[in-house]
């Protein structure tokens, strides 16, 4: 086991071997495996993985106070005695306080050398000591596939949240700098490297953020003047045939905080089994996914991801290694699921429970007409269908554009190719009267993932030239048909202003009704629409026809949608980073509970991302600065 530094070793070894590393004079090797200190680790999950072995202890901090815990935030059963005014600003890179390179040095010594410098992804295409003309070719060609942004430490999905101040380009004499890149980077490959991070961070006033593939719709997986920590190589998945305890007695699944949608769904088909995951390919699963709660193709029938979590094992802001779930660290394990990432603390690993494997029926298809008033019309007849089709247990992503729909894919666990027919029926129907062509692929699969393989897209990312905003459509819009045909119109009308939507229709009961015992955004609870909207502009759009273009998408088209909703919400992990009253949106009713609970685990507000709980506290300022308010 790389990286752990043993309390039976520590002693005067490690101050002369640091001596010597930070004057250059020697390359330490990484401790051996042989000195965990297993005491520490044992109280804090009943079943680790190899990687949360490795823990920091109180004997290893007593010789660096540099990563000290801190003791005075957490305890179970008492709430914290901070106010918001004890807060202080981050540091940023250019304050005299920021860390010095000795600092890092250390940072990066204990941790066995898992401190990375960032080097944005594209600097091989700019002049200087990174330019590689061959890698920046690579680069640029994969740009907008996904697999090249997680495999990197600091690259994210939306780079425009991030400034796009390094973007592939033909032109190397451009500038590349960090923008809203973390300075540093701990590849984390033990709880103890993440230990080691959240500690430093929190003494030193310097702000945390934590990357797993960085899919975040808003960027919260970034930011400048900070030291990120990345859980990518957390990817161990555990079987548990018999999970026993806290409630469930069935299968499990043990999924690593680095595991990614597509990788446990191949692990439980091998089991013959299924998890409650996402439609994306390359998102990561027990990080941003379920801690947003977490839309699936299985949500009409099992509701969300978060619904399905039995135990978290999670470093909390004050760097200790806790367990949370119904028993130990309840309100801690209400709050991971479903009031955001990067809030409450770094998941290490999940334990999620598993369903027999089940049939489903996918159907894809597309249409287009230049007659829109008649594809419209189609487009229309099938809206009317949501309330049946997510009843049915189906789950339907869809895209709009003008004059074009495109079902990719219609998804149907548990029914027949004849049974999915007939759901499509009254659509088919109209596209017959109205002579517009479409051909579907209806097709039967045996499992979950042979369906889910065989019809998700992979979806491109990386663009700068476009901002997404949601909404959250309950049931009750579709009502009566005048609310319906109010609802309808009002989406039609800001689709035929922006030429596109992206469109999923089920719904999220909790299962087995009652009251949720988690926090998911309520309004995922009555919703059957999840719709998400855009705002496009050029390449060559200055900074102030961004912002107009930008604010008319949020404050004007995404208004109409929240006037036809009152009282809904949208979904936090596909959202619009300028959602007013996010409190609200992304969080419902349970905010109040989430801000107090975030008080609780992190007073210091080590954990801070724009929209997240409690980031209302502070101000980023022109500099750079997270200042509280
Ligand atoms: C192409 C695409 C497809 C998608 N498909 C779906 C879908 O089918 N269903 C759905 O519900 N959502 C979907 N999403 C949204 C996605 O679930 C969220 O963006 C989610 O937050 C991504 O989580 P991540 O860990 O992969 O990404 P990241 O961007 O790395 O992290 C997201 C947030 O979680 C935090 N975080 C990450 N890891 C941890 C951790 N271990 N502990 C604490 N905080 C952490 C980050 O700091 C950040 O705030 C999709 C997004 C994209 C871009």
């Amino acid at each position: 086991m790389p990286n752990i530094v043993s309390t039976q070793r520590t002693g005067n070894w490690k101050l002369a071997a640091l001596a010597l590393f930070l004057s250059g004079a020697l390359a330490i090797p990484a401790p051996d495996a042989s000195s965990t200190d297993a005491a520490a680790s044992s109280t804090a999950t009943t079943e680790p993985f190899p990687y949360e072995v490795s823990t920091l202890t109180d004997a290893d901090v007593e010789e660096y106070p540099e990563i000290s815990f801190d003791d005075i935030i957490y305890t179970e059963h008492t709430s914290s005695k901070r106010s918001v005014s004890d807060l202080v600003c981050k540091v940023i890179s250019a304050d005299s306080k920021w860390p010095s390179s000795k600092l890092w040095g250390i940072v990066n010594f204990l941790t066995g050398k898992k401190l990375i410098p960032t080097v944005p992804l594209a600097a091989p295409c700019y002049n200087g000591e990174y330019y590689n003309a061959t890698r920046c070719a690579e680069i640029t060609a994969s740009w907008h596939d996904s697999d090249l942004h997680d495999q990197d430490p600091t690259s994210i999905m939306s780079p425009f949240y991030q400034g796009a101040t390094c973007m592939p380009t033909t032109d190397p004499t451009g500038s590349c700098t960090l923008g809203g890149y973390p300075n540093y980077v701990i590849k984390a490959k033990t709880v103890f490297d993440i230990q080691v991070a959240v500690n430093f961070a929190r003494n030193f006033g310097v702000r945390l953020v934590v990357k797993n593939t960085g899919h975040d719709f808003s960027g919260k997986s970034s930011g400048a003047n900070s030291i990120s920590v990345w859980t990518h190589f957390f990817n161990d998945i555990k079987n548990i045939p018999k999970f026993n305890r806290l409630g469930w007695s069935g299968p499990a699944f043990k999924v690593g905080a680095g595991v990614q949608g597509r990788d446990v769904y191949a692990a439980a088909k091998a089991q013959g089994l299924v998890v409650v995951g996402g439609e994306g390919m390359t998102v990561g699963y027990a990080g941003g996914y379920l801690a947003g709660g977490g839309h699936s193709p299985l949500s009409s029938i099992y509701g969300m991801g978060a619904d399905h979590v039995l135990e978290y094992e999670v470093v909390t802001g004050d760097g200790r290694f806790v367990t949370a779930n119904a028993e130990r660290n309840s309100d801690l394990f209400w709050a991971l699921r479903g009031g955001g990432g990067s809030t409450f603390g770094i998941v290490t690993s999940v334990i999620v429970k598993a369903y027999p494997d089940l049939p489903v029926t996918t159907a894809t298809f597309s249409f287009s007409s230049t007659d829109l008033e008649a594809y419209w019309d189609a487009v229309k007849v099938y809206f009317n269908t949501f309330i049946t089709n997510a009843d049915a247990g189906t789950y339907a992503y869809f895209s709009i554009f003008t004059g074009t729909f495109n079902m990719a894919p219609f998804f149907a666990p548990n029914l027949s190719a004849a049974d999915v027919t007939a759901l499509l029926q009254p659509l088919f129907d109209k596209l017959d009267s109205l002579n517009i062509e479409y051909t579907p692929v209806i097709t039967e699969h045996e499992s979950f993932f042979d369906a889910w393989q065989a019809t998700f897209p992979k979806e491109l990312v990386g663009y700068t030239t476009v901002q997404t905003a949601s909404r959250l459509f309950p049931r009750a819009n579709w009502v009566d048909e005048a609310t319906f045909d109010k609802t309808f119109a009002v989406i039609r009308s800001v689709v035929e202003e922006q030429g596109m939507l992206l469109g999923f229709n089920m719904k999220n009961e909790f299962p087995g009704g009652g009251e949720p015992d988690n926090s998911v955004n309520p309004a995922w609870r009555q919703s059957v629409l999840h719709a998400i909207g855009a705002a496009s502009w050029d390449a060559s759009a200055t900074p102030e026809e961004i912002q107009a273009k930008r604010d008319y998408l949020t404050n004007v088209q995404m208004q109409k949608w929240r006037d036809v909703t009152p009282g809904s919400g949208a979904y936090l992990g596909e959202s619009d980073i300028q959602e007013p009253n996010f409190q609200q949106a992304f969080y419902g009713e349970n905010y109040a509970r989430l801000y107090q609970l975030k008080q609780r685990f992190d007073p210091k507000s080590v954990f801070y991302a724009s929209t997240a709980v409690g980031s209302e506290d502070w101000t980023l300022d022109l500099e750079g600065r997270l200042c509280p308010n």
